[in-house]
């Protein structure tokens, strides 16, 4: 694994509430804490159209089909189990390494069959590929209708509607640089643990990791923004939260609130019984956080996802990861005399471009 949002399986998470039937009405049973920034209203049919979403990649992908799923359910969609039950199949695609962007492509072909039977059916993309290719995906993919990107989910009931009404195939896929990261957590069916976005985007550019350039730089919510989602949530029954963001430990809100300070908050403030977050950058990661974690061990779970990618501080070097060996190792050292019980996981890569034998001898030393 390289991304430093741990990669889950396809799927993991949504598809046990996905499957519902096709032909049910829309209850519109998700609400939303805060004012949308850009979600249009839509116009109401009287049955819902189902909708079929394909995940691939991390646990921003994950979350993000959740919301998908609950912006097009307060639109009048219905989740279905199958491509073949649907009117609209989305690839929340995944651009971490060549396969997975193949996987996107292969994956529309094997929808072709589907969209000669049903001209009316639509076909879109999102995700990093969909950041990534945009226009380019619908010059070279006839089976595409619509792309959109990692900004640019609230627009999907918008696009839906343009395309129903006759629209010709769209992209949209612009990042907001300037716009505050305002984007309520949309959960239709939370069950006892869910995600809590708290941060977006990088600004870290470690050489081997598109998520800069298909998330944008790094955004955080506004801590009363979470407060509000994370009440909002302990009301229908959720106990558990992940605090999630590509590098959460660098999450800092207008009023100084750092990670560890919400953190804090968040243990103090609200009615959950386990808080977990991820991912951890080892740079950004110090020992006021710890501190916090060991005096909220009955609510933060001792458990931390620290990437070290390699044991080389030279391949550290070249992957513009900010920390040498010998300071991860220190980290470790200093997390766990402050937190014994702490439990770790990790990210490795093997073969970094340049990386000898040697060094990977030094990657493997390290475990
Ligand atoms: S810190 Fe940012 S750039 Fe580096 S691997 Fe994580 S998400 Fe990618």
């Amino acid at each position: 694994m390289i991304l430093e949002s741990s990669q889950s399986s396809q799927r993991s998470q949504n598809s046990q509430s996905a499957h519902e039937p096709q032909s049910i009405s829309s209850t519109q049973s998700v609400s939303r804490t805060q004012p949308g920034p850009s979600t249009q209203p839509v116009h109401m049919t009287q049955q819902a159209q189902g909708v079929y979403i394909s995940t691939y990649g991390c646990q921003m992908n994950v979350n993000d089909t959740e919301r998908m799923y609950s912006l097009l359910e307060m639109a009048n969609y219905a989740p279905v189990q199958t491509p073949e039950e649907a009117s609209v199949i989305i690839v929340n695609s995944c651009s971490i390494r060549e396969k997975p962007v193949h996987k996107v492509y292969s994956e529309v072909g094997r929808y072709r069959k589907l969209k000669e039977r049903n001209p009316q059916l639509k076909i879109g993309i999102g995700g990093c590929v969909g950041q990534q290719e945009r226009e380019k995906l619908i010059k070279t993919q006839p089976l595409i209708d619509f792309v959109f990107g990692t900004d640019t989910i609230d627009h999907l009931p918008q696009m839906l509607a343009e395309l129903n009404e006759g629209g010709s195939r769209l992209v949209k896929t612009q990042f907001f640089h300037r716009a505050p990261y305002h984007v309520e957590t949309l959960v239709r069916n939370p069950g006892v643990s869910t995600f809590v976005n708290i941060t977006k985007g990088c600004d870290n550019f470690c050489t081997f990791c598109v998520v800069p350039f298909t998330r944008g730089r790094e955004k955080s919510r506004p801590l009363r923004h979470i407060l509000t989602d994370i009440h909002a949530l302990t009301a229908r029954g959720v106990k558990e939260v992940t605090l999630l963001g590509q590098n959460v430990n660098s999450y800092e809100c207008e009023s100084g609130t750092d990670f560890a300070d919400l953190l804090r908050v968040v243990a103090k403030e609200t009615d959950l019984e386990r808080i977990r977050f991820t991912t951890s950058h080892p740079k950004d990661f110090d020992e006021k956080l710890v501190q916090v974690m060991a005096e909220n061990q009955n609510k933060i779970c001792e458990y931390i996802h620290l990437p070290f990618q390699s044991g080389s501080t030279r391949i550290l070097e070249r992957m513009n990861r900010g920390y040498t060996r010998e300071q991860y190792l220190d980290k470790i050292a200093m997390i766990r005399r402050m937190l014994p019980k702490v439990v770790f996981s990790t990210d490795i890569i093997a073969g970094f471009p340049g990386e000898t034998e040697a060094e990977f001898q030094e990657t493997l030393e390290n475990g």
